[in-house]
């Protein structure tokens, strides 16, 4: 059954793993495909791996270096120095022009092959770093593009586009892998597994989401 089946945009943080398990709660045959786009800390990429063993789906891990090389960001190219802060004009140089869109169109035509017609992706326009691609919008366009373009009826899944940091920790929680979420997953931009190096601007969301949220439990 076409139906039965997702693929999962999976970079093995935070976001798209709690993507991931809720995809294998939603669906009974899940895929994730990992992208080494030049990232400083291909880790995540293995870590990546490890965490779809452990949740038994199944795993691709692809090439597609250019991604990064194409447009200037600290992500890619270790000679920048990595913006601390959204700037107050412009986009901070953690954003890496077009990613999430070569990620979701290449994620398409991986499914369609497979007969896949639901892709999950951990995007949220709620706590982000004002990335234009993180958005509502554009992932609803995208998701009629890449229908039209591949005569294929996709459906983007964006469980997180609506929630905050804390309340992703909740979806983990609910969906029974805080801990995993919590200390196996690398969301750091200087590359540190679980709660990370405490002060980039990623550990900073996550660490923040985190704190609300086990303080929301304590009261509960
Ligand atoms: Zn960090």
């Amino acid at each position: 059954m076409i139906d039965d089946k997702a693929l999962v945009v999976f970079s093995g943080g935070q976001d798209s793993t709690t993507c991931l398990f809720w995809a294998k709660q939603e669906f009974k045959d899940v895929y994730a495909v990992s992208f080494r786009y030049g990232q400083k800390h291909e880790k995540e990429v293995e870590l990546a791996r490890e965490i779809a063993k452990t949740a038994g789906v199944h795993f691709e891990v692809m090439d597609i270096p250019l991604v990064g090389q194409l447009g200037r960001n600290s992500l890619t190219d270790a000679t920048i120095e990595m913006d601390q802060a959204v700037p107050a004009s412009g986009l901070p140089n953690t954003f890496v022009p077009g990613r999430n869109m070569f990620f979701l169109s290449i994620a398409a035509v991986y499914a369609r092959e497979r007969g896949i017609r639901h892709l999950v992706t951990g995007v949220s326009q709620t706590d982000y770093s004002g990335y234009p691609d993180c958005r509502d919008a554009f992932v609803k366009s995208l998701n009629v593009t890449l229908n039209l373009a591949m005569d294929y009826q996709f459906v983007i899944h964006t469980p997180l586009m609506w929630i905050d940091k804390a309340q992703t920790w909740e979806l983990a929680d609910k969906l029974g892998v805080f801990d995993l979420v919590r200390y196996k997953t690398l969301t750091c931009y200087n590359g540190i597994q679980g709660d990370g190096c405490g002060h980039c601007p990623s550990c900073l969301l996550r660490n923040e989401g985190l704190h609300k949220y086990l303080a929301s439990k304590k009261n509960a």
